[in-house]
């Protein structure tokens, strides 16, 4: 009898153990299930944008040099747009140009127009897909192998990590 009662309470411990995993493993699953944003075309679909978001990427205006939260990020990954997550860059393109500003000598193709500003000093880059403005680009400065230097104010933007 006492053997019998043993073995139960053993079969009960480790049927508690495989439920506890199994449900450990699920939640994991959830987890990485969560998926990045979509990039979306239509304006009643683009991300709220707080009042600091809308001063630099609808005023034009320029965040602080070297307060930007993406500026010394160094993981691998995309750079997405902060109002319509399209892709902007990879973290591949990324490079320090102690300018103050995260930098990137290309862009993912076909995602950042160019515009030269009105008085032809600068040309500024937005967004491809909904224009948002994400900063200026600079050619022939000799920073990398591309020549080329987006400067993009960090409030412009989202990182999304890649799945490691
Ligand atoms: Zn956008």
């Amino acid at each position: 009898m006492m053997k019998l009662s043993g073995r139960t309470t053993i079969g009960k411990i480790m049927l508690m153990g495989a439920v506890l995993m199994l449900t450990s493993l699920v939640a994991c699953a959830q987890k990485q299930k969560k998926e990045t944003p979509k990039k979306t075309t239509k304006n009643m679909e683009w991300n709220k944008l707080t009042k600091e978001e809308e001063d630099v990427i609808v005023r034009k205006g320029t965040e602080y040099p070297g307060t930007g939260k993406l500026l010394n990020n160094k993981e691998k990954g995309t750079y997405t747009c902060k109002r319509c997550n399209a892709p902007l860059y990879r973290s591949e393109s990324k490079f320090e140009s102690e300018c103050g500003w995260p930098s990137f000598d290309d862009e993912i193709k076909g995602a950042v127009e160019r515009i030269p500003d009105i008085d032809g000093m600068r040309t500024e880059i937005v967004c491809a897909n909904c224009k948002a403005h994400l900063g200026h680009v600079f050619i022939g400065e000799g920073f990398t192998a591309k020549n080329t230097r987006n400067c993009v104010n960090s409030i412009s933007m989202n990182f999304v990590p890649d799945a490691k």
